[in-house]
């Protein structure tokens, strides 16, 4: 059986960050879904589809060849035989992202992608439904989360960092819109696995999440039989 793992959570609540850490120290290879979903985003913004054009975008699913591949352990994103990580953290490519990934088809091929991806290796794979529809059996799943206002200042000093100028009430904003509508899609919407433990990082720091959700992997491992 493989001991997946299987992260969830709203936008910036610091999935990535932890499935990275945890994805190095256990030895398991990182898959961030989210990046997937972005991909395919670029896809439809290049071809000047708007993001209501549902019969559109299914037929542009069609036409989007989306593989994953690592770079010196850091996950690239390849649309079309084009590396497309270095766009994938845009704006209008999060907007587009979150737009269209509550229709059907977009949601199907990326699923399937992700179950292949499993299929293959030991992951730890975060995203919006991942323990409770991609890897409804993972050995360990978490539902991470953390008030708005954290993350929209986590979001604010990410983009300063990066030398962008970002104001904090937009950025807040947006966030509680893609929470709203990732979580009140029809299909897979953001929600908790009922075997999913809750971990609300608001006022944790990263190594304290960290070690938490190692442990959690470590104590099951034990329980298996295998020692940690
Ligand atoms: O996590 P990230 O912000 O990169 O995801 C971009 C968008 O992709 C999210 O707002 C969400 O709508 C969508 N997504 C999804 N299911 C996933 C991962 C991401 O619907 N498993």
């Amino acid at each position: 059986m493989n001991r997946h793992i299987a992260i969830d959570g709203p936008a910036s609540s610091g999935k990535s960050t932890i499935a990275k850490i945890v994805a190095k120290r256990r030895g398991l290879i990182y898959v961030d879904t989210g990046a997937m979903y972005r991909a395919m985003a670029i896809h439809f913004l290049k071809l000047g589809l708007s993001a209501d054009d549902e019969a559109g975008i299914t037929e542009a699913v069609k036409t989007a060849d989306v593989t994953i591949d690592y770079i010196d352990g850091q996950q690239q994103v390849i649309l079309n035989g084009e590396n497309v990580t270095p766009y994938l953290r845009q704006e209008a490519t999060g907007n587009m992202a979150s737009a269209s990934s509550v229709y059907a088809a977009v949601r199907s091929k990326m699923t399937a992608l992700q179950q292949k991806l499993a299929a293959e290796k030991t992951v730890v794979m975060d995203g919006r439904d991942i323990g409770t529809v991609v890897l409804p059996d993972a050995f360990l799943k978490v539902f991470m989360t953390a008030s708005a206002e954290v993350r929209a200042e986590r979001r604010f000093n990410e983009l300063k960092a990066k030398g962008e100028d970002p104001d904090f009430e937009t950025l807040k904003a947006e966030i509680i819109e893609r929470d709203w509508r990732d979580s009140h899609r029809e299909i897979a919407p953001l929600k908790q696995a009922d075997d999913a433990f809750l971990l609300d990082t608001s006022d944790m720091s990263i190594d304290m999440v960290a070690g938490y959700v190692m442990g959690l992997y470590d104590e099951r491992a034990r329980r298996a039989g295998d020692g940690e």
